[in-house]
């Protein structure tokens, strides 16, 4: 049973409008930079093994409405597609089997805990396919996730997309991946920044050659935005940033929320590249699949009852604490680090 989660936010408002912003700065530079910055700690956070998008799949005829498609099974996944033969279809399959392995890999998590469910991923041709899906699956939320734009959401374990080019399919593919397979991992929602940073932790990844290999370092939109945010001083402190959902961000900018997914984004690759702070997110990690977040945090029953029902407060208290406990009770501490770590890791180290 996964019954006593919150309701997470669903990010594919916000996250894909961040991905159309790749500008000035070139790839090269992003290599030399992340390059600086991960000097000599890479190894804490290596780039995963490189899978082949040549993978084993079953595959059967399937048919929404009245259009033809197919149902394509493979060990974690079953992906409902009106897709016409071709490489976009044929890559999904590997590309997801490859991007569980991340998310395993990500979360220091051994699987999912019902193992007997396969993952269901919607991929449409078009856009009018995937909302006809979207009002049956979102029900009364439909109004809102039929404002997503470009590419598609996770709602209650369901990833339903249509197709906007291979690469921004798989982008987003990715990212809500993440939160899908936390969806079906853990018994209780992780603090937001922990579950975003993890989706966007995610995201990175290079296809070559008939191979896929994911690398969170590998993402020059949030890097850029990283960039943009430290030039203009848009940062936001810790303290602030694990108090925050999406939907609050989205508010506050009036635009993309895109300042808060690459703060996240470089938080999260400073977590990993400390031992000790990494150990701290996988702790969490086990504690969300195990559901015991409440005992960690000593937080009492009804207190957590409370929470439980109240989304906002959820956020605003559970994500501090749940920082605090798990990666650093010195916010401050944490502060300096982590503003050294993103500064650098934009080519913009403090001038003292
Ligand atoms: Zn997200």
């Amino acid at each position: 049973m996964f019954g006593r989660r919150i309701g997470v936010v669903c990010c594919g408002l916000v996250f894909l409008a961040a991905l159309s912003g790749c500008t000035d700065p070139s790839p090269g530079e992003l290599v030399a930079s992340l390059g600086a910055a991960l000097n000599g700690r890479a190894d804490t956070q290596p780039a995963g093994p490189a899978a082949s998008l040549n993978y084993p799949v079953r595959s059967k005829a399937w048919t929404f409405g009245n259009v033809g498609g197919a149902k394509l099974s493979t060990e974690n996944y079953n992906i409902f597609t009106t897709l016409p033969t071709g490489t976009a279809r044929q890559n999904m399959p590997a590309f997801m089997e490859a991007a569980h392995e991340n998310y395993l890999a990500l979360t220091g998590l051994t699987n999912q805990a019902d193992l007997n469910t396969k993952l269901p991923v919607y991929l449409f041709a078009d856009r009018g396919q995937w909302a006809a899906l979207t009002e049956k699956v979102t029900g009364p939320a439909a109004p809102i996730y039929l404002k997503v734009q470009n590419g598609g959401y996770c709602y209650e374990g369901k990833c339903v997309f249509w197709y906007i080019g291979t690469r921004g399919t798989l982008s987003v593919a990715s990212h809500e991946g993440m939160h899908q397979f936390l969806h079906h991992a853990t018994r209780q929602s992780l603090p937001i920044w922990a579950e975003e940073g993890l989706a966007v932790q995610s995201e990175g990844f290079q296809m070559r050659e008939g191979l896929v290999r994911f690398d969170a370092r590998e993402n020059h939109s949030r890097w850029s935005t990283l960039r943009k945010l430290l030039m203009t001083d848009r940062w936001r402190p810790t303290r602030q940033l694990v108090a925050m959902s999406a939907a609050e961000n989205v508010e506050e900018s009036g635009l993309t929320g895109a300042d808060f997914y690459a703060q996240l984004w470089s938080m999260l690759l400073m977590i990993r590249s400390d031992p000790q702070y990494a150990e701290g997110l996988r702790q969490l990690c086990r504690d969300a699949a195990a559901g015991t977040i409440r005992e960690a945090l000593e937080i009492s029953p009804p207190a957590w009852g409370r929470l439980q029902r109240n989304a906002q407060a959820y956020v605003e208290v559970v994500g501090p604490k749940a920082f605090a406990h798990y990666i650093d009770a010195d916010t401050d501490r944490f502060e300096a680090r982590y503003r050294a770590f993103a500064r650098e890791l934009a080519n913009m180290p403090e001038v003292n």
